[in-house]
């Protein structure tokens, strides 16, 4: 088997151990003579691996009991509207803090459910910081109040948990979930994609405490509605089984490699070299505020980017896949993820290095 170091900011790497596994499960899935994809959802083969998934997500992440786990399809994109048509009735008004292409696509959603207030908007300064909640501008009576904890595309991570008081806190975590212990307990609703830290896309998580279920407006389609996801257990209908399936083994694969407070260690470590690497250079540099730089994404520009093709091309060839930046940021981005080991990290400072030293 020949892998290779997949920086891709999402679909994201998928730990090996957990691929093997995969593979060797496929032809006959846990004695049934058949493949995960070909079970029932009802079936008590795959209703046990839907229920120590969400044990095991529960263990990891030490989440209370008065909140319920729900696995819908739609990505984090479909969260964008589920939030608004669950928990804030038409015309209500509803707090954003805008950080990025991701909170900037929640809040054009929202827009068209709710009355969006901005709280704050680094747009002015390339989202390239976190505003000081200080500085905030809340709305008297807003019915959640939304951030997205790191922005994927910018590389800005937020280093607090915002204080909502009393309102709901929503947080889009689809590129920072499981990358770090989480006090779940401080939030209304968690949601996260699937593709970057948790599995195969086509599942989606959310977590979402019990008292703001049942208040879905009346026109919600109901495999929109939290609570039809929470009394049928997430199987209303056909689920994404095959997706539920791979994420569950990436839960069990956290907990057998120590669990979150580990993954949060070797995530600092790897982020940390990576950064001195470009700091130390004056080839190589990232723009963002040294307080807020993402852990999971971190995206470089070479200061000379008509070097940029040779780059890209070069590091392919030395086995370092998708470190093409965004389009609307340019330069590199390098996606760190819990999957990303140490070793590609320490293969990509040597190989920034090298380059510099024969294209600089
Ligand atoms: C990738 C991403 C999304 C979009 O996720 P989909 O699952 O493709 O809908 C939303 N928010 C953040 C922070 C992301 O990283």
């Amino acid at each position: 088997m020949s892998r290779v170091y997949n920086f891709s900011a999402g679909p994201a790497a998928i730990p090996d151990a957990v691929l093997e596994r995969v593979r060797s499960d496929i032809p006959d899935w846990n004695g049934t003579g058949m493949s995960v994809m070909e079970v029932s959802h009802r079936s008590p083969e795959f209703v046990a691996v839907a229920d120590k998934a969400a044990q095991d997500l529960r263990d990891l992440l030490d989440i209370p009991d008065d909140y319920s786990i729900l696995f819908p399809q739609g990505g984090a994109t479909l969260q964008f509207a589920m939030v608004p048509l669950n928990l804030a009735a038409e015309g209500e008004v509803v707090d954003y803090v805008q950080t990025g292409s991701w909170s900037k696509k929640a809040i054009a959603e929202a827009s068209r459910y709710c009355e969006v207030n901005i709280v704050a908007d680094s747009a002015d300064r390339n989202f390239t910081c976190i505003p000081a909640e200080t500085q905030w501008q809340r709305s008297r009576e807003a019915a959640y109040l939304h951030y997205c904890a790191n922005e994927t595309i910018a590389g800005v991570e937020f280093p607090f948990i915002p204080d909502a008081g009393d309102v709901p806190l929503v947080s889009d975590m689809s590129s920072t979930i499981l990358s770090q212990p989480l006090d779940v307990a401080k939030f209304g609703v968690i949601y996260a994609g699937a593709q970057k830290n948790i599995g195969p896309a086509g599942i989606t998580l959310v977590i979402v405490r019990k008292d703001l279920l049942g208040r879905a407006r009346p026109e919600t389609p109901s495999l929109l509605d939290y609570a039809v996801y929470d009394k049928s257990g997430s199987m209303s209908n056909t689920p994404p089984c095959f997706a539920w399936y791979v994420a569950g083994l990436v839960f069990e694969h956290l907990k057998a490699e120590g669990g979150l407070e580990k993954m949060a260690e070797r995530n600092r470590r790897k982020a940390a070299k990576l950064y001195a690497a470009i700091d130390a250079s004056g080839f190589y540099s990232n723009p963002v505020k040294e307080d807020c730089r993402s852990r999971m994404n971190v995206p470089f520009v070479l200061q000379d980017a008509s070097l940029d093709a040779a780059f890209l091309a070069q590091a392919e060839e030395a086995g370092l896949a998708n470190l093409k930046g965004h389009r609307s940021v340019g330069g590199m981005r390098a996606s760190i993820y819990n999957a990303m080991p140490e070793a590609g990290i320490d293969a990509l400072i040597e190989f920034m290095r090298e380059f510099e030293r024969t294209c600089g």
